[in-house]
This record gives C-alpha cells, structure tokens and sequence, in this order.
C-alpha cells in the first residue's frame, strides 16, 4: 500500500461567499522510498496539501491515507501522536530554538518522546553524527553557517527515525553550493534509510533529486506539466 494517499481532496477557508478553495479535488500516491518534489506557483495549495499530509491540518472533504489509516477518523490526540511518531520536518527558516545548543534542538522530539536523558543524547550525537555536526554539538544555531543550520534541522527531524519527512523549500534560505549539500544529504536518506521524502522547491535544479515532480496549479495536480516531461 502507498505510505500517502490523497483521494479528492478538497481544502476550503472561510464561508459563503468569503470562500476560497486551496486545495480542489487532489488525488496523489506516494510509494514507501520514494523523493518526490512539488512545485507551482505561489498560491497553488502546495503548502496546504503539505500541512495535511504532515498531520498539522485537516481537509474539508476527500479522503487522507497515511499508509493506510484514514486520517480523518482519527482524534487529533491521534494525530499528533502519527505525527511525532512517524513524520519528520524541516523548513526554510531552519525553525531552531535559538538559544538552546545544536544537540539540545536535536534531542527536543525525544524529549516530547518521554526518552530518558541518557538515550537522548546517544540518539542526538549519533544523528548529528550522520549529518556530519558532531563536532559543533554544544554550538548554538548563531554560532553556526545557515547549511549547518539546516543540518541540525536535519538532524532533529530524523531523530526520531520517521516513515516520512517534509521539506519546505529546504534550500530556499541558501546559497547554490550549500543547497546542493543539503540535497545530497537528503537523498543519501532517501537512499540509505529508505526514508520517503516530499519536498517542496522553486528550483528545477533542486527538483532533479527528487525521483518524481508534481505540479500544482490553482489547489490542482497539473498533469499537463508531468506529459510535458515525458515527452
Ligand atoms: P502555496 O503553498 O502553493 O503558495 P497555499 O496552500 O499557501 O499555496 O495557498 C493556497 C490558497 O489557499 C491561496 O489562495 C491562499 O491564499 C489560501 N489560503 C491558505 N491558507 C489559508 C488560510 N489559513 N486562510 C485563508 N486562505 C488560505
Ligand atoms: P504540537 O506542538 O502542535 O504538538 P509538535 O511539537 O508535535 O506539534 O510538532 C511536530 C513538528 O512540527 C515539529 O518539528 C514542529 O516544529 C513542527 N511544527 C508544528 N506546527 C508547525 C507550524 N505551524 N509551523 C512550523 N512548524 C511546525
């Protein structure tokens, strides 16, 4: 079974005549392992269809499978739980605890998690160990480059060993040889960990690392855009 499936789905905000659609009818499969990138213009439901496929929001209509559990019949107590336990984040903005030490931002999910202090940092360590940080551990996110920043982000997001992992505009906040840092790391995840990764980007050249690109136009897959590609 797809580890994400989206069947019609359908997002609206407001009432009446006030009503705008975000999202209008989007049905989407993502295999378990599989890099997929989203792209579409500004306004487009990217980040709508990002914010319920992670768990953080719910769809007016349609239905949400996360590996074949609907969504939506779940509690939000339940769904915040799905998403601790099996989906990781990362931003563009990083989204550090600014004055608290990489490992302690590392460690944040575990402590949600109830680890004891001793386990937590082992995990911490060893997943700054993978995005290659261990050294700057005790550093605060000031004291580090924007690309090691968004390694800790990384880091804290795969902590918790997720099914999946969101990325919004990961690179949008980085300069071309950091960026492409980043996407190798990501894929090596991809790759090495079998994590499934869904990754919003503006940039093409971001978007060849990624195994499949979706397009979004006005709350809708373009499937124009995936024949253009094609042929
Ligand atoms: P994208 O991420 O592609 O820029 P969004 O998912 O943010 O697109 O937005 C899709 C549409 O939904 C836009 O018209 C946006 O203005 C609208 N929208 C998004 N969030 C809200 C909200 N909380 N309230 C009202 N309208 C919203
Ligand atoms: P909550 O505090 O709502 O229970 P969690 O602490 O479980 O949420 O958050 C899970 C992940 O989602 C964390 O990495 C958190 O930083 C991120 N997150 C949640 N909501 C938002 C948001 N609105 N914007 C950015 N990140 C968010």
């Amino acid at each position: 079974k797809p580890i994400i499936e989206l069947r019609q789905t359908v997002k609206s905000y407001g009432k009446g005549e006030a009503t705008t659609y975000a999202l209008r009818g989007v049905d989407l499969k993502i295999e378990q392992g599989e890099f997929v990138a989203i792209m579409g213009p500004s306004g487009s439901g990217k980040s709508t269809a990002m914010n319920i496929i992670g768990c953080l929001d719910t769809s007016s209509s349609g239905n949400y499978l996360f590996n074949g559990v609907e969504v939506g019949m779940l509690s939000r107590n339940q769904r915040t739980l799905l998403r601790r336990n099996y989906i990781g984040f990362i931003f563009q903005g990083f989204n550090l605890l600014g004055k608290t030490s990489a490992i302690e931002n590392v460690e944040l999910p575990l402590l949600y998690r109830g680890l004891p202090a001793k386990k937590r940092h082992i995990l911490a360590m060893k997943a700054l160990q993978s995005v290659g940080l261990e050294h700057v551990a005790h550093h605060t996110p000031g004291e580090l480059s924007g690309g090691q920043q968004q390694r800790v982000a990384i880091a804290r997001a795969i902590v918790t060993d997720p099914l999946i992992l969101l990325a919004d505009e990961p690179t949008g906040n980085l300069d071309t040889v950091k960026s492409i840092e980043i996407m190798n790391l990501l894929q090596s995840f991809n790759k090495e960990k079998g994590i499934t990764i869904i990754m919003v980007t503006h940039e093409n050249e971001m978007a060849k690392y990624a195994s499949r690109t979706i397009h979004f136009r006005d709350g809708k897959i373009d499937d124009a855009n995936g024949i253009k590609e094609i042929l």
